[in-house]
């Protein structure tokens, strides 16, 4: 009895023994396969959710699920920060470059890739193997180029001027700030042109004018008035074209500053043509034949007052510069399409191919002299250019020196009003 109960106690151990080796190999087992998951997981793409698991495990793949979860979402905060920055610096008006301590090219913005003439795929190389204008090197070298700018010339871009920025940046690297200056470089140029060239068309009779008064004043008790009035009268003349240069001076300079004419202000075209007539009539004084023609719209759109400057303008420069019996035409007719169009055609001096573009430049003049004897100002056709610009109409000019010249205007459709 007592043997079987020990026989039936050992065989008990053993499977004691037995089921706690099974469980320890199931435990054990378990774990390898939970690990295996883990490492499966760990395998797959970003964002792949966490096995599912029960007890520790579970709460072990909760946790990294957790963290996994929290590092993507401020991986994608920093993904749309970067693009942020990169459509702000994409959105900058001048071209932005990063250097690197070997002054490779990191990275830039489409601005600085037409600034500089680069191409995307010049990224990584060296900004000095590119532009090798020496005045760029050693500006680069500089040590003291922080808030300098450079004005540069560079062959990438030929005819354009730019203005470069270097600023150091972190970990050696370099900012380069590129900004294309050739409309303010040539408007600051045409600034100071038009400053010396009032400043010279006023001198002149200025000049003339202070001599005359001068001598009158010199003369003045020992000279009869008949004499006297010899000097004064064209010390009165010169004072005459002073006061015109200004008058057309203002005129520019409000066409300028002006909103344009508005699009309701219906302007009498036959009363108009008949004004203009007039005053050409009163300038020629009998000197040419002026021929009116009107078979175009009665109303035009726009300022009364500005159009008739331009008109008077054209029609007074024939006048000026056509011999004495010559014709002048002055004609408005209709334009297939709806418009209209303005002409004056003389049969004058006549003007050479090469000077047509630049006629409306303020003070060009073809024959200087000429014109100062014909009383022009050099602003005629500027003022004319203004004009016409703010009513969205063009000019055209036709000319062959010797035989004449035709100055059109040509409004759109809907600055007519019929
Ligand atoms: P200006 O006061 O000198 O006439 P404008 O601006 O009116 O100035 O004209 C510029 C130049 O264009 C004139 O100096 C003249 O040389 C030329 N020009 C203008 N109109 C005519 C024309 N009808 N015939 C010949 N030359 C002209």
């Amino acid at each position: 009895m007592l043997a079987s109960l020990a026989g039936w106690f050992a065989a008990g151990e053993r499977g004691a023994a037995m089921l706690l080796v099974l469980a320890i190999a199931g435990f054990l087992l378990r774990q390898l396969w939970m690990v295996l998951r883990l490492l499966h997981w760990a395998a797959c793409p970003l964002g792949t959710p966490t096995p599912s698991a029960s007890g520790a495990w579970g709460a072990v793949f909760e946790a990294l699920y957790r963290r996994a979860r929290l590092s993507s979402a401020e991986r994608e905060q920093a993904t749309s920060e970067l693009a942020r920055f990169r459509r702000a610096a994409e959105a900058l008006p001048d071209g932005v470059l990063i250097l690197d301590g070997h002054r490779a090219i990191e990275w830039m913005n489409l601005h600085a890739e037409a600034c500089l003439g680069l191409k995307a795929s010049d990224l990584g190389s060296r900004i000095t193997h590119l532009l090798r204008e020496p005045q760029f090197l050693d500006y680069l070298d500089s040590a003291d180029h922080r808030g300098v700018p450079l004005d540069l010339h560079t062959q990438r871009n030929p005819g354009r001027t730019l203005q470069i920025q270097a600023a150091p940046f972190a970990a050696g690297r370099t900012l380069l700030l590129v900004r294309d200056v050739t409309q303010l470089q040539k408007l600051a140029t045409m600034r100071r042109d038009f400053v010396a060239n009032v400043s010279h068309e006023l001198k002149t009779p200025l000049t003339v004018t202070l001599g005359f008064v001068e001598t009158a004043l010199d003369v003045l008790h020992e000279t009869p008035p008949a004499e006297i009035a010899e000097y004064l009268q064209p010390a009165a003349e010169q004072a005459r074209r002073m006061q015109q240069l200004i008058d057309d001076l203002l005129t520019l300079s409000a066409l300028e500053t002006d909103s344009p004419p508005p699009l309701e202000d219906p302007v009498e075209m036959p009363a108009l043509l008949d004004d203009i007539r007039r005053e050409v009539e009163a300038l020629s004084a009998g000197r040419h034949r002026i021929v009116l023609e009107n078979h175009g719209p009665r109303g035009l759109l726009g300022s009364a007052r500005e159009l008739r400057s331009a008109f008077a303008n054209l029609a007074g420069n024939a006048v000026r510069y056509s011999p004495q019996g010559g014709e002048i035409l002055l004609s408005w007719r209709g334009e297939a399409g709806g418009g209209a169009r303005f002409f004056v055609t003389d049969h004058g001096l006549g003007i050479a191919r090469e000077h047509l573009p630049r006629l409306t430049e303020r003070f060009y003049r073809v024959d200087r002299g000429r014109s100062r004897d014909a009383g022009g100002t050099g602003l005629g056709l500027a003022i004319v250019k203004h004009v016409l610009e703010r009513h969205q109409a063009v000019l055209q000019i036709e000319s062959e020196p010797g035989r004449g010249s035709t100055f059109s205007v040509v409004f759109p459709a809907h600055r007519i009003q019929s």
